[in-house]
């Protein structure tokens, strides 16, 4: 079933303020979702998701996200500095990095952010780019040939990320010898992964080292961050995480395995993106060509410097077409995108209602790892962003790009003398 939120009229009309392509995010939908969220993880003593900015990185959606308590998790400095402008600061940002910059370490600093280290030597690179160490200090751990990963991701051991069980526990001692009195432990073994169980097992994983880390080094861990990873249903047929399973299953885990050890309470937090806004943004397009050649082809208005997950990953998108909900599926169509690469495709052999040119075409589950991982090949301009506000207006949080965006590096004056 389609969560499309505007009928054909509600389209048209919309459509005559913001031509297509556009990206459009359900703000109600969200916000309940969220409410969701919380819900399922109200089980713990303290809850906290930190919104992983990369998936949808607008102060807008970010606004919404910390009016209904959410932190975020950031990267970058363009993404800290995203988090400040919305109003999330101090530990209500997790800055998990990794090959960081120092300059990077500092404005986490300042912002009072929750510092994730990537690496053992980051100990030493984040004491010399702040002066000393903060007070409170998270290490990612990487479980290796413990855990196995899933496709998207790879596996642990071949993943440049976190450090390894024996570094983690030594990483520990020197923080603690250093003076540092706040711990966290974090981990992200998966992405986009359905099975809700791997979630649970995660939870298990890192109490099991949290109570391994109290005996082994002294320290207790204050805060367990299980990172991101939680898939979505992009395929017709695939089931939604449960997350009031891995909620429950994960509090047995924690009753059983951090109660006795004497850590309660140990705050639980994820840093989710994906299921987050994911199901809630689609990208709208408008058919401009059809073609008959050895396959029949859509063209849309879109490309893949839009949505590139189709191109790069083979990765699936549901496709409808606004009007046409209940057709036939009769026709089958590689639905492209302009570009000059034969991966700009939405769809391959997609079994399609008969689409005609105008037709409002919609590129489902497009709110997380959407608009985010576009880009200018080609010249190509990406598309703005609208939201759909709870009380039914419409709110553009993103104008769409101009030539002079992507004239803006370039100093043509400079030509005129430049043989
Ligand atoms: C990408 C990422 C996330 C979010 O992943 P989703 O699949 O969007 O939930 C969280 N934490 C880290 C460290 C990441 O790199």
């Amino acid at each position: 079933m389609s969560n499309f939120p505007l009928n054909k009229d509600q389209l048209v009309e919309l459509n005559k303020t913001y031509s297509t392509p556009f990206y459009l995010y359900d703000e109600k939908a969200i916000r309940e979702n969220m409410a969701y969220f919380k819900k399922a993880f109200s089980v713990f003593p303290v809850f906290r998701e930190y919104f992983a900015v990369k998936a949808l990185p607008n102060p807008y959606i970010l606004k919404v996200l910390e009016s209904v308590g959410c932190g975020g998790d950031c990267s970058s400095l363009p993404e800290l500095m995203l988090c400040e402008k919305s109003g999330i600061t101090g530990k209500r940002i997790m800055f998990t990095s990794n090959n960081t910059p120092a300059e990077e370490y500092v404005y986490a600093q300042k912002l009072g952010a929750i510092i994730n280290l990537d690496d053992i030597t980051h100990i030493d690179y984040l004491k010399k780019s702040l002066g000393k160490l903060p007070d409170t200090i998270c290490f990612r751990y990487n479980p290796g040939p413990l855990k196995e990963g899933n496709a998207i991701i790879g596996k642990p051991e071949e993943a440049k990320y976190g450090l390894t069980r024996e570094q983690v526990i030594e990483a520990y001692k020197i923080c603690k010898a250093e003076g540092v009195e706040h711990f966290g432990l974090h981990t992200m073994v998966a992405s986009n992964e359905l099975n809700p169980d791997y979630f649970v097992e995660t939870a298990r994983l890192l109490f099991e080292l949290a109570v391994e880390i109290k005996e082994k080094c002294g320290v207790r861990i204050e805060f367990v961050d299980l990172g991101g990873g939680v898939g979505i249903p992009y395929k017709p047929g695939q089931k939604k995480v449960d997350l009031e399973y891995v909620a429950t299953e994960s509090k047995k885990i924690y009753d059983e395995v951090i109660v006795p050890a004497g850590l309660d309470p140990l705050e639980i937090y994820y840093e989710c993106g994906r299921p987050i806004t994911g199901p809630y943004g689609w990208l709208v397009t408008k058919a401009i060509h059809e073609k008959h050649i050895y396959r029949e082809y859509i063209g849309v208005d879109a490309t893949m410097a839009d949505l590139m997950r189709p191109g790069m990953y083979g990765a699936y998108h549901e496709v409808t077409v606004v009007g046409k909900e209940n057709a036939p599926k009769d026709h089958v169509y590689d639905v492209t995108g302009s570009l000059c690469e034969n991966c700009d495709k939405f769809a391959v052999q997609r079994e399609l209602p008969e689409i005609e040119t105008g037709d409002y075409v919609i590129i489902h589950d497009a709110g997380a790892h959407g608009r985010a991982m576009g880009f200018n090949y080609n010249g190509k301009l990406r598309a703005g962003e609208i939201l759909l506000r709870s009380d039914g207006t419409f709110k553009q949080i993103r104008r769409r790009e101009t030539v002079e965006d992507y004239f803006a590096t370039l100093d043509f004056d400079g030509l005129k003398d430049f043989e």
